[in-house]
């Protein structure tokens, strides 16, 4: 495809996530809901039995009989995983996973079809045809399943295998704590948290750069050094959760480096926090991927930065859960930084539209199939990432969400269309990410030795790719008055 018409495509079939009206996708509850049901699939009938019959059709429809007949539990683990997804929007608040969190949503997935109250509301982005509808939006997000704050646990290896079914976390204990604070208490220990000042006293509000499931994101200036910096704007009155969001604050201050956007200050105005972040002004990954053409050297360089970035969180206990182009953010020098790593909350509070944040696309088989997982599915992620900087886009992008996960959790490592083109030490990089097997795959340390990586140039020949994105998609940052 030309640059012109990728332009052009990807301003009509823009990649940010978007709201669907429930109304038009509910489907009316059946007359009789069964409980306490096993999934299974039956070769004879060709069909699931167990789940309520409207699931039924909304899942065939999606998944043909043919793909469910090839593997029939990849089917049902999708169809769980996006049931999960979708029901548990009005907690819509992402947290930095623990070990206990990962053991309990793993659960709470596995019985997703047994209570029978909410069993058969579907809602979907996409038509019961199946087909792929881009411009509805081809990158249909599905919410990732909740987590519960942590402070930073003592190693990432904790969240993996064996470890997961710890059962005294210091989560459990911070969250009994958590819940019996009150209002006033919580506020309280905000402002104690926050700096003292007015930040309209340090910083003078400029443009508006977006608005996020966790809120209004603007550019500030310093009003004595002049430096910008990137502002997130959160109404405290709209979060069910100040808790949990008082908890991420604290550890987001823990963590700096200089692969991720670090997190600077934080104030309170207003019941609004100012969450105060370093200004990237290149724009996301994103751009670049679907409006230039990236070199295999560049390639390496960006993977390069981000694993820095990947393996400094997971050093910290940190697994990030959404890497992708979007979260991986450029400055006008080249610089790369990883960012959405810690609280993510939801602010739209529009309880008449869902709002789905994180993105099936990226996802680890592993995370569909809700095998025990870990710091690794962040490795998966930065190897879909990968194929977004060759293609443009990761793979399945214009199938729904629920084929999406269906296509993950049935075919393992996806094709990449132009793998004959690449270098061995590419393939050989992707492969190590791509890697089904959890035990087998890549650490990001033993990535960060890979020799793909000797391939990376300076981050500061993106610039050009930067500019070129930036024109085309009229974004400059630098540029505001
Ligand atoms: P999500 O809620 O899933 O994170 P989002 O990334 O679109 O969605 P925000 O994180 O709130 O939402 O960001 C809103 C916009 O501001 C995005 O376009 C994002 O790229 C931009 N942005 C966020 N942080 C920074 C930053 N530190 N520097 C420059 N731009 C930023
Ligand atoms: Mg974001």
């Amino acid at each position: 495809m030309g640059e012109t018409m990728k332009a052009a495509f990807s301003k009509i079939f823009g990649r940010k996530e978007y709201s669907v009206p429930e109304d038009d996708m509910d489907i009316s509850s059946p007359t009789v809901v069964t409980h306490n049901v096993h999934v299974t699939y039956n070769a004879h009938t060709q069909s699931f039995e167990g789940i309520p019959d409207a699931w039924k059709n909304f899942i065939e429809n999606a998944i043909s009989k043919a793909e469910m007949e090839r593997n029939p539990e990849a089917a049902i683990a999708a169809a769980k995983f996006w049931k999960y997804s979708i029901r548990r929007k009005e907690t819509d608040v992402k947290f930095i996973p623990t070990p206990q969190a990962i053991q309990e949503e793993s659960e709470a997935i596995e019985h997703v079809f047994e209570s029978g109250k909410d069993s058969c509301e579907i809602i979907d982005p996409a038509p019961l045809t199946g087909e792929s509808v881009p411009h509805q939006g081809s990158t249909a997000d599905v919410r990732l399943p909740d987590v519960t704050p942590s402070v930073i646990p003592k190693a990432v290896d904790q969240v993996d295998k064996a470890e997961v079914k710890v059962t005294q976390s210091p989560v459990q204990v911070r969250r009994k704590q958590g819940l019996k604070m009150s209002d006033d208490e919580i506020m309280e220990k905000f402002r104690q948290l926050c700096s003292p000042k007015n930040p309209e006293s340090v910083y003078e509000r400029d443009k508006e750069l977006g608005a996020g499931a966790s809120g209004t994101v603007f550019i500030a200036q310093d009003k004595i050094t002049n430096c910008k910096v990137a502002v997130k704007d959160i109404d405290l009155d709209k979060q069910p959760k100040k808790e949990l969001i008082l908890t991420e604050i604290k550890v987001m201050k823990e963590i700096k480096h200089e692969n991720l956007v670090n997190f600077l200050d934080v104030f309170l105005l207003n019941n609004h926090l100012w969450v105060v972040m370093e200004l990237l002004d290149g724009g996301p990954l994103t751009d670049v991927v679907t409006e230039t053409v990236m070199k295999e050297s560049q390639i390496a360089a960006v993977c390069h930065h981000t694993l820095q970035g990947i393996n400094y969180l997971h050093e910290n206990g940190v697994i990030h859960r959404d890497i992708k182009s979007d979260n991986i953010l450029l400055g006008k020098d080249g610089s790369v930084k990883v960012t959405d790593f810690g609280f993510c909350a939801n602010i739209t509070g529009d309880e008449k539209r869902m709002t789905m944040v994180g993105t099936p696309y990226w996802m680890a088989p592993e995370v569909v199939n809700r095998k025990h997982y870990g710091k690794k599915i962040d490795i998966w992620s930065l190897g879909i990432m990968a194929i977004e900087m060759i293609e443009g886009e990761p793979p399945y992008l214009k199938e729904t969400p629920l084929r999406a996960l269906y296509l993950i959790a049935a075919n393992g490592k996806p094709d990449v269309p132009s793998w004959k083109k690449l270098t061995p030490e590419f393939q050989d990089f992707l492969n190590c990410c791509l890697e089904v097997d959890v035990e087998r795959r890549a650490s990001a340390k033993e990535l960060l030795a890979h020799r793909f990586l000797t391939k990376a140039v300076s981050t500061t020949t993106l610039k050009p790719l930067i500019e070129a994105a930036q024109k085309i998609l009229d974004k400059r940052i630098s540029n505001v008055s």
